[in-house]
């Protein structure tokens, strides 16, 4: 696949050129497309989606971060995308992260337009109006996997950590705290300490995993049924990786 998502930024010999349709034919021609936004150029059809199970959703984001940090994304056609995907959407995947602008989740994990849906918030806290978004993208849309992930030397965290109080954010600071009182740190517990920091980060997408399965039983059902794969998941800024964590 790597030579397909080389075309058409870089020339290739007539040779790879070949090999590289050959590859996108075979792949389509047998009725597989096991990526998430293959080849860019068309978002996700609801046959395709029906037929990637949560597992195989997992592995195709694993992929798409691997391309992000490789620096060789999916060349994406957002007009074609758009235009396929108008009439109807057929997500895989949901994903619940932090409003930082250094952890979008369609960049890092390489996805399209129609690919999934995007919640953001600080501090990816879970709240009841994102468990029902959440509630609306897997069981009524059809997404099989939902993403919770934190990132390192997050903003939010570091202000819970602070106690800051400011307007309306103290009251989302609050639902921070539980990952704080959990985590168990030996070294300095400041907001100074990158490593704590991300301790914390790490315990509040676990604490947040789990507010999500009590709040939501529709949610937990679809799990338990092995219809939808619930997983946290820590990016980190730096190197820009996503580690899976549950
Ligand atoms: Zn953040």
């Amino acid at each position: 696949m790597r030579a397909v998502e080389a075309y058409p930024f870089k020339p290739v010999s007539s040779r790879r050129r070949f090999l590289a349709t050959t590859a996108a034919f075979s792949l389509t021609s047998i009725g597989i497309r096991a990526q998430l936004s293959a080849r860019g150029d068309a978002a996700l059809t609801k046959e395709q989606r029906d037929r990637m199970t949560p597992t195989e959703i997992l592995d195709e984001l694993k992929k798409g971060n691997e391309r992000f940090r490789a620096g060789k994304p999916t060349p994406h056609d957002y007009r074609d995308q758009k235009r396929s995907s108008a009439a109807g959407q057929f997500p895989a995947v949901a994903f619940l992260g932090c409003i930082d602008s250094r952890a979008p989740a369609e960049i890092i994990f390489d996805t399209g337009i129609g690919d999934g849906f995007n919640a953001r918030v600080a501090g990816n806290v879970v709240n009841d109006d994102l468990t029902g978004s959440l509630e609306f993208a897997c069981a009524v849309a059809g997404a099989k996997v939902i993403v919770l992930f934190g990132h390192t030397a997050c903003g939010a965290i570091k202000g819970a950590i602070d106690d800051v109080e400011m307007g309306n954010l103290t009251g989302l600071l609050a639902r921070v705290k539980p990952a704080i009182s959990a985590t168990t740190y030996t070294g300095t517990k400041s907001s100074k300490n990158g490593a704590y920091v991300d301790a914390v980060a790490r315990t509040n997408v676990l604490v947040g995993l789990d507010n999500m399965r009590r709040r939501s039983p529709i949610l937990a059902d679809l799990e338990k049924k092995k219809a939808l794969l619930l997983v946290g998941g820590m990016y980190d800024l730096t190197s820009g990786v996503v580690e899976f964590i549950s």
